[in-house]
């Protein structure tokens, strides 16, 4: 699989619902520092930005008017990179979570199951859940499955089988989350295999939080996936040191990808991979 036949995805998660200034003041808040982040990342290798947008205040909001403006922002400054909007539950509930995705989107983020978090229940029933999908086939978004459970990957290749989702799947695997699943290679390896079996056709990439982010990047990429960094899951680049930049976090993960062997994937190499429109936006 360590091949330059297998270039690397790297997706840039830059904001996030939670981190603030206080945490690290590198992290974007305002439009314009995340577009400047982002900007930064995709020079940096990240093909793929995964946004949340913030209120006036810094608090997570999924207004779809903030959305619009951080997509166009990120399409005029970054073209060619895949924008990739969230729909996860920290910034709002119910249907308001997809009301972005008229925007048509390169990608959105979902969740096709429920798990703790830290401190809450992730709640996405069943219903929600079957909405948002319906929704990103309406528009013509793909989805990138977040699994923080293995039932979430069995439920997305359900999905796949019955034209909820249409196929081929990507699917990222989320570890490190306290009150879910750790960073463990074993049971990596076992989602690996069954999403494999049960979704041949399926591409994944794995994500960790907090420290487990380099370990998640390092295990990805050794094992032929795809993988997330950015200030959304850690703020830091070693155990006592502030990471200084989104891009700083890229960076890290390129040398991994040096150092396994694989290229980075390029804007139109990451497109093709997730079968998306070859143009720049
Ligand atoms: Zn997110």
């Amino acid at each position: 699989m360590q091949t330059d036949q297998n270039p690397c995805i790297i997706c840039v998660a830059i904001t996030g619902s939670l981190p603030t200034k206080q945490n690290n003041p590198a992290v974007p808040i305002t439009l314009a520092e995340q577009i400047e982040s982002t900007h930064e990342a995709f020079e940096a290798g990240a093909t793929i930005a995964h946004c949340h947008v913030r209120d006036d205040d810094g608090n997570p909001t999924s207004d779809p008017d903030r959305f619009a403006e951080l997509k166009a922002g990120l399409e005029k400054h970054c073209p060619g990179m895949i924008v990739q909007l969230s729909t996860g539950g920290r910034s709002g509930a119910g249907q308001v979570r997809g009301g972005m995705l008229p925007l048509c989107p390169d990608m959105a983020s979902l969740s096709v199951g429920s798990n703790n978090f830290p401190t809450r229940v992730y709640e996405n029933p069943p219903d929600l859940v079957d909405w948002l999908a319906s929704e990103m086939l309406k528009f013509d978004v793909k989805p990138e499955i977040e699994a923080f459970d293995l039932s979430h990957v069995v439920q997305a290749t359900k999905m796949q089988q019955d034209g909820r989702l249409k196929g081929p799947l990507y699917v990222q695997f989320v570890m490190g989350v306290k009150n879910a699943m750790p960073a463990d290679e074993k049971i990596l390896d076992f989602y690996i295999e069954t999403l494999k079996r049960l979704s041949p056709d399926a591409v994944w990439c794995a994500a960790g939080i907090g420290p487990a982010q380099i370990v998640m990047n390092e295990w990805a990429i050794a094992k032929g996936g795809h993988t997330r960094t950015g200030m959304e899951d850690n703020v830091r680049i070693d155990k006592s040191t502030l990471a200084r930049s989104n891009a700083a976090l890229v960076k890290r993960a390129v040398e991994i990808c040096y150092r396994h062997g694989r290229p980075v994937a390029t804007w139109q190499q990451a497109r093709a991979i997730l079968g998306l429109r070859p143009r720049a936006n």
